[in-house]
């Protein structure tokens, strides 16, 4: 029997030379050597944890109108999931109804990227775009994904360009002692600076498919 090596997001964690052998000049790969890549360890498709930041409970800041922050958070997450579902990324949302949710970041765990999505707020002021990595734990690819990610953020919806900030937070201390190697929270934009939830929702949107972008570019380099 043979099996086309076709799976989206499994090939770019092959090395073909190493697995395939001959096969690598065909694409095609019989039915043994394709159960030994699945069995190999280092081969897991690629995926995505989203992490909406905050709770229902303790929803965050606010946009002027009230709007708050974790509503602006999920409709984010659920825009980067969908677009990474049309790119076959597998993407989960950690979303659980309880709070507080300490265990978030253990659950970066065997993931490719671990995506916290936050807004900003400070003293109802527009500021700027950053995305932060942990001071001390950040790994160097966290910190290359994060600049990457805050300039396209930035880029994307007409924000001042911080880059990359430093942040201890628990989510990302307890995302970067796993084995996940992008670790990273992402603030779109100062959302108490933001008057209505039509505007909160525009900006938040154009930011969420930047980020999406972003990822894919990441886990499927052209
Ligand atoms: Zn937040």
């Amino acid at each position: 029997m043979k099996l086309a090596l076709t799976v989206v997001g499994l090939t770019r964690f092959l090395d073909p030379r190493d697995h395939l052998g001959e096969s690598e000049v065909t694409g095609i790969v019989d039915e043994r050597t394709w159960n030994q890549i699945m069995d190999h360890p280092s081969v897991r498709p690629a995926s995505v944890l989203i992490d909406p930041g905050h709770s229902p409970i303790h929803s965050g800041t606010d946009a002027k109108d009230g709007t708050p922050e974790y509503e602006m958070n999920l409709l984010q997450a659920k825009i980067v999931k969908a677009e990474l579902d049309k790119a076959n990324i597998s993407a989960e949302i950690f979303d659980p109804p309880s709070d507080p949710r300490d265990l978030i970041g253990q659950k970066a765990a065997d993931h490719s990227i671990f995506l916290s999505l936050h807004h900003n707020a400070t003293d109802r002021k527009p500021h700027y775009t950053c995305v932060m990595v942990h001071p001390t734990k950040a790994k160097p690819k966290s910190i290359a994904f994060a600049k990457k990610l805050s300039t396209a953020v930035a880029n994307a919806i007409g924000q001042r360009d911080f880059g990359v900030m430093e942040n201890s937070v628990t989510v990302l201390s307890e995302s970067e002692e796993t084995n996940c190697p992008i670790c990273v929270l992402c603030e779109s934009y100062f959302l108490d600076a933001i008057d209505t939830r039509a505007e909160a929702e525009k900006l938040s949107t154009e930011a969420a498919y930047a980020i999406a972008s972003t990822v894919i570019a990441e886990l499927q380099p052209a």
